[in-house]
């Protein structure tokens, strides 16, 4: 019976380690898997470098997910290490916690538990938050974690062997609130730095990807928003960088051309020996260079030789800056310089001439009418030096930035347009100088100069440009609170892509007819001025050439300047509609 009793008890301690060995064999299983899974999913992290903020989240996301489904945590979080400012910080997205709740830990404290798994380096099992003293836990145990694993990240720099070359800590892994009320154990423990590992990886490629990516994406930006064209070449003559405004003026093809020698894509001559020479020859070299297409235009190359930091010859890039608008203002300078000489030699001849006539008719061969014709000529003749020097006095000004200062007045317009008629009417015999204006036509605030100067440049044009003659008409409305002038001409007429540029500086329609006529090009140029210091505009209307032109200028009655000023004519004011 004894025996009997003895053997039961024998078989059910037997039966009991059974199920304990089956349970433990269970429990392998389940290790088994989770590691397995573990390193399947490691394997997967890393085959799939995330490349933007959203696929990092989304990577990031799935991945704590998972390490909280491995461990049966409701839980899962990192805190990853700023160099730049020495912080750790709690890293979006979170597992199981809301981010807010733990935003409560800001920037976490340097005397908490993470900083201490941070920098310490070694994991940590909290059994029970409430029992802890440290301030990040206290943190987290009133946002509802009960109790957590923490360990450090740690990221291996490997070189191209493999080999770990640096290993540093770059964050802090937590997972939390074990399910089912169960403690963290050792082995969660052994799993979770095998999660850290490959998260690790994972985050620090990542950042260092993305940082890469958007430094890059800033550079090109760059490179293509700068006017100058820009192309960098290696030392095997493969091009590496170009950007539009060198592709466009250099390179031929579809636009294809990073990675092929310079030699195949760049079409310009020039362009390709001076790379050439700086490569070969490893010198810096400039140049200018023409292109004809798309446009015509002169840019300045200048090479760089480029270096790594060791010194080693690593490339060449070479800078195109367009110097196309300098040369035409310079090629137009010497150009004005000229023509103001012939300009300032044509009305002086003719005086000079007049004058040594007169003065050689010591016997009164002339009669008193031929004298008088005379004189009117040189009279007219040193007005039209005056005109010019005053005109060069006033282009110098502006060039130097001195604003010209209005002199504010009541001026009765149609007194204005009568007088510059009549004086022009003076200088021909061939044109109908003719004004067209109300008799209600109110009078205006303006500087009676500078409108005197304004009108008699453009009628002056209007006779010049008209050679054989015709109908000058001036005309004067008003149209609400501004005076709309305009002065027509039968002349030679203006090309419809001239109708704007003419009133540039220097700007001249060079044609037979234009070059007979004389002039410096900065007429319009300084009448414009004239009417913007008006609050006018000025444009010109023409139906091609042959088809004459017609001149509008544009200015109120009483300019915002003046009142601004302080300047007050109420004679004016009333004629204002309100
Ligand atoms: P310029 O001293 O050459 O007359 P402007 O600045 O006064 O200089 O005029 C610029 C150019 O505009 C002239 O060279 C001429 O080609 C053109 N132009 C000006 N007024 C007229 C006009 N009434 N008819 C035709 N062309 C004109």
């Amino acid at each position: 019976m004894e025996r009997q009793d003895r053997r039961d008890e024998l078989e059910q301690e037997l039966e009991r380690l059974r199920r304990h060995i089956a349970e433990l064999e269970e429990q392998r299983r389940q290790l088994e898997r989770q590691l397995a899974e573990a390193r399947e999913s490691q394997a997967a992290a890393a085959m799939v470098p995330p490349t933007t903020q959203e696929e990092l989240t989304q990577t990031l996301t799935r991945m704590l997910s998972r390490f909280a489904r491995l461990l049966q945590a409701e839980a899962c979080v990192i805190f990853v290490h700023r160099t730049d400012e020495d912080i750790l910080i709690l890293h979006p997205p979170t597992v199981g916690i809301e981010m807010p709740v733990l935003g409560a830990l800001g920037t976490v404290p340097r005397e908490g538990l993470v900083q201490h798994v941070f920098q310490q380096r070694v994991p940590v099992i909290v059994n029970d938050t409430r029992e802890s003293r440290y301030p990040d836990v206290r943190i987290l145990q009133e946002a509802g974690i009960r109790n957590a694993i923490l360990v450090p990240l740690m990221w291996d720099k490997r070189d191209e062997e493999q080999r770990v070359v640096e290993r540093k800590a770059i964050g802090v892994l937590m997972v939390a609130n074990k399910r089912r009320q169960m403690p963290f154990s050792e082995e969660d423990r052994r799993i979770l730095e095998i999660l850290a590992r490959q998260s690790a990886s994972v985050i620090a490629g990542a950042q260092i990807y993305i940082e890469l990516r958007e430094r890059t994406e800033q550079l090109e930006r760059a490179f293509e928003s700068v006017s100058a064209g820009v192309i960098l070449i290696n030392i095997n003559g493969k091009i590496i960088l170009v950007n539009h405004t060198a592709l466009q003026a250099f390179c031929s093809g579809d636009g294809n051309v990073i990675g092929k020698p310079f030699t195949q894509v760049i079409h310009h001559d020039k362009v390709r020996s001076l790379l050439l020479t700086s490569l070969n020859e490893k010198t810096e070299v400039s140049d200018e260079v023409e292109i004809y297409e798309p446009e015509e235009r002169i840019y300045r190359v200048e090479t760089s030789l480029v270096r790594d930091e060791l010194g080693n010859l690593t490339g060449v890039i070479a800078l195109f800056s367009d110097i196309t608008e300098i040369r035409r203002l310079e090629r137009m300078k010497t150009e004005f310089v000229s023509t103001v000489s012939h300009e300032l030699r044509t009305p002086l001849t003719s005086i000079k001439g007049f004058i040594a006539t007169l003065l050689e008719d010591r016997e009164g061969y002339f009669d008193a009418e031929t004298r008088y014709e005379f004189y009117q000529i040189i009279d007219q003749e040193t007005d039209r030096l005056r005109r010019l020097i005053e005109d060069l006095l006033n282009l110098s000004r502006i060039e130097r930035g001195v604003a010209l200062q209005p002199h504010w007045q009541r001026v009765d317009l149609s007194k204005v347009i009568e007088r510059v008629l009549s004086i022009q009417r003076s200088y021909t015999d061939k044109h109908q100088l003719i004004s067209d204006i109300p008799e209600d036509l109110p009078p205006i605030v303006a500087d009676e100069d500078k409108i005197d100067g304004i009108l008699t440049n453009l009628v002056n044009n209007a006779i010049k440009y008209s050679p054989n003659g015709g109908e000058v008409r001036v005309r004067a409305v008003r149209e609400d609170n501004s005076i709309l002038i305009s002065v027509q001409d039968q002349g030679i007429g203006i090309p419809k892509d001239k109708l704007t540029k003419i009133f540039e500086k220097f700007e001249r329609i060079d044609t037979k007819e234009t070059r007979a006529a004389g002039g410096t090009g900065i007429g319009l140029y300084l009448v414009k001025h004239l009417v913007e210091l008006h609050e006018g505009q000025i444009w010109a209307e023409s139906e091609g050439v042959g088809k004459g032109a017609t001149f509008y200028v544009r200015i109120p009655i009483y300019p915002k300047r003046a009142r601004d000023e302080g300047y007050y004519f109420d004679d004016v004011e009333q004629h204002l509609h309100l």
